[in-house]
């Protein structure tokens, strides 16, 4: 080796984008009137990035997977999928792309039920051209790493919602795909069919496989993706979960008073990133007491501001019962992103061109939604 390839820094790899979405628009002509699915959505998905759009029923998360797997065309803008643009492709050469690229996994299982759990992940591996030996072995060993390995035999009718998913994520994994696309995996799963899928996917993840999961479950993108992206016809953010919450409200201070007076508030807003919510407590007026409250405070940075807070609180006699933190919820970002911050408008309204039937949140209430009702 010469002195020049020692000293010389390691060329960059060019490692293009796994898939490239660019200014998509996608309508739909429904009997009543048109359907504006995506209106100008724009993402890119990094190799070995782990990637959720996340949104309410209606906001186009299937349509834009449709549209990365070529399933669909976009009306306006461009599909890019390792490198490749889809524009202009035909059927043939989408079909190859996909069984290049692609892995799906979506919502109705797709799997062949004449045959055994064994040969649905063998057969597309076969398929695409690998040597039946071959593609046994790697089907066996996805199965195992699922944890159904010992089912390998038997129908896929006989197992049960989350084992068909595991074996629709194997299936989607036996040709080593570029994307794996996952539409609303563990929607139609039990809580537990669910957590393995979830864990499985998390196992996928530390394994730097780049997926790109849709879901209306904030909890679910919040724990197992690197990226969210908050899709409502068009991408509103994109970032790793903590960015998307700290961007947002951040994070709220309580400090619980002995006795609430005007010193204490002023304090309190002198130190506050925003505006602060007093709440008084239950008035012990009727004991000759003073009465109580809360202040929550706004802060930037807990650990460099609520030193502050306290002693500011302190110097202007205030009497501290305790001190909690409150960090930002992705539920609340989200909302957020919807609604618009602050407003004393319903936090989520009418999503045009979509439905919110059945966009229950996992352990929320839509605000301002009339359950069940017309939308
Ligand atoms: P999500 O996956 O977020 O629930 P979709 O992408 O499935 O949302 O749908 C977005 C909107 O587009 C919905 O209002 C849906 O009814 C409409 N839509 C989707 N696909 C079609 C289609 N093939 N024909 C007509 N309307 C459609």
């Amino acid at each position: 080796m010469s002195a020049q390839e020692v000293t010389d820094p390691p060329t960059p790899m060019v490692d293009a984008d796994a898939a490239t979405v660019r200014a998509v628009y996608r309508t739909f002509e429904q009997d009543t009137a048109p359907v504006r699915a995506l209106r100008g959505a724009d993402l890119a998905i990094r190799r070995g990035e782990f990637v959720a759009v996340m949104g309410p029923s209606g906001c186009g998360k299937s349509t834009l997977l449709n549209l990365i797997a070529g399933l669909d065309v976009p009306d306006e803008g461009e599909v890019v999928v390792a490198g490749q643009s889809l524009a202009g492709m035909d059927e043939n050469a989408l079909a190859l792309m996909r069984r290049e690229h692609i892995g799906i996994v979506f919502q109705f299982f797709n799997l062949l039920e004449g045959m055994t759990v064994l040969e649905n992940v063998v057969m597309p591996a076969v398929i695409a051209g690998r040597k039946r030996r071959v593609a046994e072995s790697r089907a066996r060993a996805l199965l195992d790493l699922l944890g159904i390995g010992d089912k390998a035999r038997q129908a896929p009718a006989t197992l049960s919602g989350g084992q068909r998913q595991r074996l629709a994520i194997a299936r989607a994994l036996a040709n080593e795909p570029t994307l794996l696309l996952a539409d609303e995996p563990t929607a139609n799963l039990d809580p537990e069919g669910a957590r393995t899928v979830r864990d499985f996917l998390l196992e996928l993840r530390r394994e730097r496989r780049t997926i790109l999961l849709s879901t209306h479950l904030l909890d679910e993108a919040d724990r197992i993706c690197d990226r969210v992206g908050v899709l409502h016809t068009r991408l509103l953010a994109a970032g790793p979960p903590s960015e998307l919450r700290a961007g947002r409200p951040g994070h709220v201070t309580r400090v619980q008073l002995a006795e609430l007076t005007d010193a204490v508030v002023t304090a309190a807003r002198a130190v506050a990133a925003g505006p602060v919510e007093v709440t008084s407590g239950a008035t012990s007026s009727a004991t000759g007491g003073p009465a109580g409250g809360t202040v929550a405070v706004p802060v930037g940075d807990p650990g460099r501001d609520n030193p502050a807070l306290v002693a500011a609180i302190v110097a202007a006699g205030g009497r501290i019962r305790f001190v909690t933190e409150a960090t930002t919820s992705l539920e609340e970002a989200y909302l957020t992103l919807l609604g618009g911050a602050g407003s004393t408008e319903p936090r989520v309204t009418q999503l045009e061109g979509t439905q919110l039937e059945g966009t229950q949140l996992e352990g929320t209430q839509l605000e301002g939604t009339k359950p069940g009702g017309p939308q």
